[in-house]
């Protein structure tokens, strides 16, 4: 029988086993439940009408200011070659002049024009926008009233998934640091599991219980002895030996 103490190894495998808890925990705190997930679908879609009335909105907005400032400018250059008018001293100046001031009132009206249908489009847009912001806080509300329990739960999920982190901190500050690095780079290529039980699986038989793969006995009674890692040799994990279960 084996003494109490934890060994390294007891050690690195309870810090697997919370990373793993952590690892799940974070994964379904971030997962929709399926029953929500219309109800989040419904309320994303109502979010993204409500975003696009406001864009277009806006867009048209700025669009008119652009437009009203070629205008503004535009008005100087007409009220400028209105002025030469009276200095212009030959015909072909003269229908020069008039050809300028054409071509800037033309430009003018092309704005003037698409203020007028941008004016359109706005009217359509906040009467959109406006229908939507009736219905839309009835929308978030109802969403925000089933989210609840989840959102509690999401809360509870990262209380533990912090606590976790707190744990396996204070595991790692036990555990050396050459074995943790090994045990990081399995861990990582192993989704996760870089420690593997030995179970036996007959009277004088022990396979991994990662990859199922059988021990060679001298494997096992080495692990049975030695203080050093031993790894599986087919997945390369480390094998845990858990004297506790020994009889
Ligand atoms: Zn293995």
């Amino acid at each position: 029988m084996a003494d109490n103490a934890p060994t390294p190894l007891d050690r690195l495998y309870q810090l697997q086993e919370v990373l793993l808890e952590i690892r799940t925990k974070s994964e379904k705190r971030a997962r929709t439940p399926d029953h929500l997930v219309h109800v989040e679908a419904a309320f994303q879609d109502a979010l993204l009408r409500h975003n696009e009335g406001t864009a277009r909105l806006k867009s048209a907005e700025d669009r008119r200011t652009v437009l009203a400032d070629e205008i503004a400018d535009l008005a100087e250059s007409l009220k400028k070659f209105q002025s030469q008018q009276k200095a212009v001293k030959t015909n072909k100046e003269y229908g020069a002049l008039l050809n300028e001031i054409d071509t800037v009132k033309k430009e003018i009206r092309t704005r003037e024009d698409e203020i007028l249908s941008l004016e359109e489009v706005a009217i359509e847009a906040r009467k959109e926008s406006e229908s939507h912001d009736d219905s839309f806080p009835a929308e978030a509300a109802g969403y925000e009233e089933q989210m609840t329990e989840w959102r509690a739960e999401q809360a509870a999920l990262t209380e533990e998934v912090d606590a976790g982190e707190r744990k396996a901190a204070e595991l790692r500050k036990h555990i050396d640091r050459k074995l943790l690095s090994v045990f990081d780079r399995i861990a990582k290529s192993r989704a996760g599991i870089a420690v593997a039980r030995v179970s036996m699986v007959g009277s004088q038989t022990a396979a991994c219980s990662a990859c199922n793969v059988r021990l060679r006995p001298q494997l096992l009674s080495d692990l049975r002895l030695s203080k050093d890692t031993i790894h599986c040799e087919s997945c390369k994990r480390i094998l845990y030996w858990d004297a506790r279960l020994e009889v």
